[in-house]
Order: C-alpha cells, then structure tokens, then sequence
C-alpha cells in the first residue's frame, strides 16, 4: 500500500496545467486568471458625489447655518453646465459628476431647502467631503486582477468596471465521466436480477461541475471490453475530453475490465492506496491523436469510495490543471470529535464520514455517522467532512481530528 500522500504527488506529477485561453468575461467565471489584467480605465471615471445633497464652497459654509442660492441641480449621468460661485450651491445626486467651482458636498439631510432659490446649509463640512475622487476605486494603469486569482462575482464586478471584456484563464478542463458495470441500470427501468441503479456517474458528473470543471457523461458500459475501448478512444479524439473519471472495474474481480483495458491502452500506475474507504485506485495517461497524454482517474466502483477517490485525488489533479495552484485542494481544518472511534491497526488512514459544525467554544466539532461502509452512500450524502483516522486503535471522544470539508459550500455548519 502506498500512502495517500505519495499517490496524491504522483497524480499531481503526471497533470499538466492547461494552456491559458482569452474568453469573453462572462465565460470566465469560477476559472483562474493566467495573465494580470492591466485596468485602461480609472474608477469612477470622473470625480463624484457619495451622497445626495449640494454641492458647495467649504468657505461658503464654515459659519452655518447660512443661506445659499441654488442655481442648478444634477443628477447622475448628467454633465455640469454650470459652476458654483461664490454664495451658490448645486443640488447634486449620489454618482453626479462634481461641478467646478466647489470642493464638497453638504448631505441633504443636513440643509433646509428654503423656497425654490435657495437652502440653508446647517451643517459645516471640510473641503472634499463626500466626493469620491476620480480612480479612487481603480487607478489607471493599475493591475487589479492578477494571475492566480479565481474569477469570483465579485472580481467579475470589478473585470466590468474597467470594461475588461476578455480575460486569459486556465481553460475548464472537459473530463468525461463513465460508470461500468453489467449490473447497472439508469432511473426508470425496471431492476431485473442482480441489478442496481446506477449512482456513481450522477454523482461524479455534479462533483465534477462543482470543482469548477466541465463534466461530459459518457453513460454506462458494460463489463465489454471492445465496447469500453471504443468509449474510452472516442472520449479523447472526438469526444475532446482533457481527462476521464471511470467508476468501477479496478480492483480484483474476474470482470475488473477497466484495469483490462487501461492496462494495455493507456500508461498506467495501479495503486493500493494507504487508506480505507477507497483502496484501489487506478491513475494513467492515455495518448489522444494530437499525442496530448489525457489523464485518467480509475476510481473504485463503491458509491462512498467513488466519492472519497474523486475527493482526495482527482479533484486536486482536476483543479491543479485548471490553474487552481494551493486552491486546488480542500483545506484541512483542525477539529475535536465528539464520539469514540474504535478501528484496529491496518496500515491505512480511515476517512470517516462526519458532520462538522461549529460549538459553543468556538471550535469546529464532528460527530461520526454510525453507516461508514463504503456502499452507504446515504449517509456519506449527509455528512459534510471526512475525518481523517490515523492508523491505530481510534480515537477517544474530544481528540483532535483532521477534517476535509465536502461540497460546494464546504464548511461547518452553524452551532446546533
Ligand atoms: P466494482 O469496483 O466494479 O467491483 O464495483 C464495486 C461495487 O460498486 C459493486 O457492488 C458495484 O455494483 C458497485 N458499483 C459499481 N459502479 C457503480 C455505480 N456506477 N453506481 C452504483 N454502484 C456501483
Ligand atoms: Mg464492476
């Protein structure tokens, strides 16, 4: 057996990051930058006003209260015509360019309108109060996105702001998903003997989409292997996938076809992973008629080791490809449990499934879920985390654990 972390190094080795591709920004999303973005605009673009109210002379308005005569108004989006004077004041609404003349802005709610002509000003203010300068947010000229940098909402906000309409990024890597097996059948049929639903590739396929991937479900195929050959060639010639997530077929049974197959078309590293769930573990590297090496992921076909394999090896590989750099891998957060472990010495790590939340002391707190085989995958789907068990006799409740949040909002949930 070889330990989790050695395979993971070799997994990684054999993945090459993808080549950066300049796409229209709103296909950005989710994917890294691979180049700086350089804003040509600054933000805001002209000098502006945070509040509404009137724009003014701070002179004019050391001493208050004082009458000023209005002699314009500007809304935003409208250009000024007119300049404060002496005695004046503009009414101006928040994001209005600053006329020239004053230098800040009295808030409405500080000033009295008197009439139609004039307000009162109540309220004495420093020059450049409430105006936002001109590239106050972003300076022209600025690198405000850099390489490495994940293309959040947020990011894509500030991308609109400078009018950055393309940017380069890792591209999302296309990893077909297959699924093996002659006892499998999809939703709606009915099971015949021996059969199962098969579960493995609906999962896979979100799991995939979730690490910021595109997922291409390439289906069922049977325990065949010409039909498994031709799935898997015409997966990396026309079906264009940049990496391939097979579930089933790689440990020691007489009809383990997909170590069959990949054993003689692709190059292929077989692995007994130091760990439990998820022991056998498939990673290669199969030639696409461009000569590009598409890495394959052989993942046990039990639902929970599927799961455990895609989580701790194939999506830091996945992610690793698509530029995600240290982002590729979940965080590993301390925390205690709750409940008592008993396991015996196996030379494996256990990866238990747990739900993680926050306690009264501030610290995240797991309790383990009493279904831990690795067939069980309805209790895996309402755990949030896998506590790490180190080999050994287990743990004793309130030790400190290692944990690996799941899912796409992984974390703690709130203190129960
Ligand atoms: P295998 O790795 O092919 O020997 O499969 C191990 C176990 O996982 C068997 O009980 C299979 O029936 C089950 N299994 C394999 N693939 C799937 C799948 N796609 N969905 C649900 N169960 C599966
Ligand atoms: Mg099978």
């Amino acid at each position: 057996m070889t330990p989790l972390h050695d395979v993971r190094a070799m997994v990684l080795a054999r993945c090459a990051i993808a080549t950066p591709v300049r796409v229209a920004r709103a296909d950005a999303a989710n994917c890294i930058i691979a180049s700086d973005v350089v804003a040509a605009e600054q933000v805001p673009p002209f000098a502006n006003t945070a509040v509404d109210g009137y724009a003014v002379r701070s002179i004019d308005v050391v001493d208050v209260p004082v009458e000023l005569r209005v002699i314009g108004e500007l809304a935003a989006g409208a250009a000024p015509t007119v300049s404060v004077t002496p005695g004046t004041a503009i009414r101006i609404m928040t994001g209005a360019p600053i006329p020239d003349g004053c230098d800040c802005v009295v808030m409405v709610e500080d000033t009295e309108r008197v009439g139609t002509d004039s307000v009162n000003i109540l309220k004495s203010v420093p020059a450049g109060a409430a105006i936002r300068a001109a590239g106050s947010d972003v300076a022209e000229g600025a690198t405000v996105v850099t390489a490495g940098m994940r293309v959040t909402p947020m990011i894509e906000g500030v991308l609109a702001s400078i009018n950055a309409t393309h940017v380069v990024v890792y591209p999302r890597v296309k990893v077909g998903v297959i699924s093996t097996g002659d006892e499998l059948v999809d939703d709606g049929s009915p099971l015949g003997a021996g059969q199962i639903r098969e579960s493995n590739r609906t999962m896979l396929v979100r799991i995939v989409e979730e690490a910021g991937a595109t997922a291409i479900d390439l289906g069922i195929i049977r325990d065949n292997e010409d039909e498994l050959e031709t799935a898997l060639r015409s997966a990396v010639s026309t079906g264009g996938c940049d990496a391939l997530v097979t579930s089933g077929g790689v440990s020691m049974g007489d009809y383990d076809i997909v170590k069959a197959v990949l054993s003689r078309i692709a190059d292929m590293n077989w692995v007994q992973v130091a760990m439990k769930p998820a022991k056998p573990f498939a990673f290669g590297t199969l030639k696409n008629p461009a000569g590009v090496q598409i890495p394959i992921f052989g993942l046990p076909g039990n639902p929970v080791s599927s799961l455990v394999s895609f989580e701790l090896l194939a999506r830091p590989a996945l992610r690793t490809m698509m530029g995600f750099g240290a982002a590729a891998h979940r965080p590993e957060v301390l925390a205690i449990t709750d409940d008592a472990v008993r396991r015996q010495p196996d030379g494996k790590v256990h990866f238990d499934r747990v739900h993680a939340s926050w306690g009264s002391d501030g610290r995240v707190h797991v309790t383990r879920k009493s279904e831990q085989s690795s067939h069980q995958l309805a209790s895996t789907a309402v755990a949030n985390a896998l506590m790490m068990v180190p080999d050994g006799n287990g743990l004793t409740a309130g030790d400190n654990v290692m944990v690996t949040f799941l899912g796409a909002d992984a974390g703690p949930t709130a203190a129960q």
